[in-house]
């Protein structure tokens, strides 16, 4: 396969805390020659994992950026053991434009493996496999239910089948100290970036941070405080590891999320009204919401009922409302012997 065509002006085998950028190419009307920049930290001291940080793989999820960005501003090398690789905004343009997709169009985090001949977010998407992937040890990608979605604030995993890796993984969920945790699964395609770094046999530790808009000081606390501990728990940031029980918490609550009939989509256009908050308890056939009809106001609201009794995990942020957009999804507790 040629090489990448993604270039990094820092060198990140060298020891020291060094910031710059990788430089996808790019040709506009008003341009020649010319790179989309997506920055990038290294962080090293020592020999330990090589832990890599990333964020705004949707570009409206800004919890994770913040934290990203903090941690890049504020790491310094006599606090690791090994390296810490931050991309703080891996998706800028849509960063900027406050949208989950690129303004190509692109869902990035439906981009892996990618190709180096491919349009730009199959190249960086490339680079992330080619390059950055095989040099971490530990994969972390924090993801929010950006503007459209309000998410149980959680660390999330893939069940994945080797036992050793999955291990790794629930605990390296469990270290965010979350209240709550999410198993999901892939539904609406494929070339997701975690499933990318799990095939490469990488620990990878995902989030979702809220969302619906708004980004609330304790997902702020949530997301920053989650990602140090786990930095700790890794190993490569040095202190003292939390755990909920050192914490005076009582145990997360771990929800199964992975029955595709779980996630409740609008049976026809409408406004959505949430009537149950994510987090709440719900009975099978109990109403989580409804959906109004503006252009026939005589007509009653539907009810949209959870196929099983669990919890609310996902209330769709934005009431107008297409067929088919996901409204709602719930989940059932499950005991983390079980994934062991
Ligand atoms: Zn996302």
């Amino acid at each position: 396969m040629r090489p990448s065509p993604v270039s990094c002006t820092i060198d990140l085998r060298a020891p020291g805390k060094h910031i710059g950028h990788l430089a996808i190419p790019k040709i506009t009307n008003t341009a020649g020659w010319a790179s989309t920049f997506i920055h990038i930290a290294s962080v090293a001291n020592g020999t330990g994992p090589t832990v890599l940080v990333l964020a705004g793989n949707h570009g409206d999820e800004y919890e994770g950026q913040m934290a990203a960005m903090r941690l890049l501003q504020e790491l310094a090398p006599d606090q690791v053991t090994g390296r810490v690789i931050v991309v703080p905004v891996l998706s800028p343009n849509a960063s900027k434009a406050n949208t989950r997709n690129w303004p190509s169009g692109a869902n990035f985090n439906r981009s892996f493996p990618g190709r180096p001949d491919g349009p730009p977010h199959e190249q960086l998407a490339d680079f992330l496999t080619r390059v950055l992937f095989p040099m971490a040890d530990v994969v972390i990608d924090m993801h929010s239910g950006g503007r459209s979605a309000w998410f149980l604030p959680c660390s999330h995993m893939h069940v994945v089948n080797d036992p050793v890796q999955r291990k790794a993984m629930l605990e390296g969920m469990e270290a965010w100290c979350s209240d709550w945790h999410y198993l999901y699964i892939d539904i609406n395609g494929h070339g997701l970036l975690p499933v990318e770094a799990e095939n490469q046999g990488k620990l990878v530790i995902t989030t979702e941070l809220g969302g619906g808009g708004r980004t609330p000081a304790p997902i702020h606390r949530l997301a920053w405080n989650g990602l140090n501990n786990v930095l700790r728990h890794v190993g490569v940031l040095k202190g003292q590891v939390q755990t909920r029980a050192s914490m005076g918490l009582p145990p997360a609550v771990i929800i199964d999320g992975r029955d595709p009939g779980n996630i409740v989509v609008a049976p026809e256009d409408g406004m959505f009204e949430a009537m149950l908050e994510p987090g709440d308890p719900v009975l099978a056939g109990e109403p989580v919401g409804r959906l109004w009809f503006m252009d026939s106001p005589k007509r009653p609201a539907e009810l949209l009922r959870s196929p099983v009794s669990g919890i609310v995990v996902v209330t769709k942020a934005i009431p107008i409302t297409e067929q088919g957009d996901c409204v709602f999804v719930v989940g059932t507790p499950i005991d983390r012997a079980a994934l062991l």
